[in-house]
């Protein structure tokens, strides 16, 4: 039963029997079934947390950054011990397959050794003044603690992206997962924990986890203790918290939903295109910000391109991830993913769409879990339920024959995440990537949208929120930057020529 099975990993991964009891019920969705219980964090939990928080920023803010990083370098320790358990862990919780669950947990080691380095990295500029005997720099001090907020489908990537950074530059975190995904950031808490007694005499309440919906993420946007709180989900959740954030002067960074869309252009390699877009499109059932959602194919490789990915899509396989190995697609999330994927499909028939596919798999079998075949639509123009992100494995196919006209199309819709083209063509990829091209965050060629590494800054435009986290220089948006003038001379020349003599 997969009940046994999670309690087993829970014991394996440290997690205590006291974390593991409550009144909300945790389902998986491989199953529909219960797996566990959890108890939700009260008004009055979150605030204590918040105050705990508080008391750490003071001692934590003193420790010099490199030892900061030891204590990441021995989080990601913990995280290679537990690689394979807590990998699958997210497979049973969010639904993953396998290889994608254990691949998510190798992301977080990828930002806690990026954020080890960066420990030491955390340059500042030297500035020249215009006045003699002057010195201007730019120094990044720790800014207190960082709220995050987390969606189900990264349910543990998302929080070590903006933990790693947070604690190298000197900030608790207090962390509100999803409440689809609890057990899992349990598991990571306790890892968390236990590289604290490693590390040796790191304030209690640094990092925390508080479980719960969205009034205790509310509580952490509507604290002014919390300078920052990095908000990852849907963009109707985004503009709730970003206002509230804004009402208050609290900084955010906010990592919303995606549209994404690519290009196949005539000169493409199309068995890369294939293999990448089948990817983009199917992979995690379509439930990453990241997933393809849109295609813009020539009209002169049209034709011949739908007929290949529709036997792709006809063909791949659909079911439990646990089961085998060659399981590509597993479950929605839950009941409410399934019933949009259809009111999307219906209302994309209602725009004089074709479509294949979309319809529920093993539903004899499971009849609480929601597993769909990936649904290919051809779509006679990009209307209706193709300008919004339908959190499902829907890909929408468009011909196009002018290219500036398809980008065009391509950057008409309100989310600004990933984007990609497909081509052999020098100017054709180099005019997609410069400021006519995609306005999105991300903008790759011969690859699909999806798969991020984490050496780059993430995040994207318009209604995905402008935030960045990971690499690159994501890290300043969790430091205060100060700005300092000495004067090391007698006089006092006044910037701009001003003259005040007294
Ligand atoms: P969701 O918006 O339903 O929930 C995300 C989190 O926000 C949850 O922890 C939830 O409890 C919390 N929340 C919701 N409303 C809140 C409020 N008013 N105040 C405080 N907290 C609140 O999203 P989801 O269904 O878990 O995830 C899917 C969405 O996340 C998709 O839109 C996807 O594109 C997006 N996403 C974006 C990124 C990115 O980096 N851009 C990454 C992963 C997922």
């Amino acid at each position: 039963m997969l009940a046994n099975e999670v309690t087993s990993l829970l014991d394996h991964l440290g997690v205590s029997a006291d974390r593991r009891t409550g009144a909300r019920a945790v389902r998986s969705p491989l199953t529909g079934k219960t797996i566990g219980h959890v108890q939700d964090a009260s008004q009055q939990d979150a605030a204590e947390t918040i105050a705990l928080a508080e008391a750490a920023f003071r001692r934590w803010r003193e420790v010099p950054p490199p030892r900061r990083g030891e204590l990441v370098r021995l989080l990601g320790h913990e995280l290679r011990a537990a690689r394979d358990a807590l990998g699958r862990l997210v497979t049973i919780e969010a639904g993953k397959i396998v290889s994608e669950g254990r691949g998510e947990v190798q992301e977080m080691i990828d930002i806690c050794d990026f954020a080890v380095g960066l420990s030491r990295q955390l340059y500042g500029l030297t500035i020249a003044s215009e006045r003699p005997h002057h010195r201007m720099m730019e120094q990044w001090h720790p800014l207190g603690p960082a709220g995050v907020i987390t969606s189900f489908n990264f349910p543990v990537a998302v929080w070590s992206w903006n933990a790693a950074l947070a604690l190298v530059c000197g900030n608790p975190v207090i962390w509100k997962p999803s409440e689809k995904t609890p057990l899992t950031a349990l598991a990571v808490q306790t890892l968390f924990e236990r590289a604290a007694v490693r590390a040796g005499n790191i304030p209690h309440g640094l990092c925390t986890v508080l479980l719960g919906g969205r009034d205790v993420g509310e509580v952490l946007v509507n604290d002014p203790r919390v300078p920052l709180v990095s908000a990852t989900g849907s963009t109707a959740m985004g503009r709730e918290v970003g206002t509230q954030l804004a009402r208050r002067f609290g900084r955010s960074i906010l990592e919303l939903g995606g549209n994404n869309g690519s290009i196949v252009c005539p000169s493409a390699n199309l068995d890369l295109a294939l293999r990448a877009i089948a990817f983009a499109a199917i992979g995690t059932a379509g439930q990453r910000c990241t997933t393809l959602r849109r295609l813009f194919v020539h009209d002169s490789i049209h034709d011949e391109f739908m007929a290949r990915l529709k036997r792709v899509y006809a063909s791949v396989r659909i079911g439990d991830p646990l089961k085998s190995d060659e399981v590509l697609v597993g479950p929605l999330i839950d009941a409410a993913a399934f019933e949009n994927m259809q009111r999307a499909l219906k209302e994309a028939r209602a725009h004089g769409a074709q479509v294949h596919g979309g319809e529920r798999v093993d539903e004899k079998q499971f009849p609480d879990a929601y597993y769909v075949r990936p649904a290919l639509v051809e779509m006679p123009a990009q209307t209706g339920p193709v300008l919004v992100e339908t959190f499902a494995p829907i890909l929408y196919v468009m011909k196009y024959t002018d290219l500036d006209a398809a980008i065009e199309q391509h950057n008409a819709v309100a989310h600004g995440l990933s984007s990609s083209i497909f081509s052999t063509d020098m100017r054709e990829v180099e005019t997609f990537l410069s400021v006519a091209g995609s306005d999105c965050g991300i903008v790759n060629a011969n690859i699909g949208p999806s798969g991020a590494e984490i050496g780059g800054a993430f995040g994207g435009e318009k209604e995905t929120g402008g935030g960045r986290e990971a690499g690159s220089d994501a890290w300043k948006a969790y430091m205060r930057r100060v700005t300092s003038t000495v004067n090391y001379g007698d006089d006092l020349p006044l910037a701009q020529g001003v003259r005040f003599d007294i």
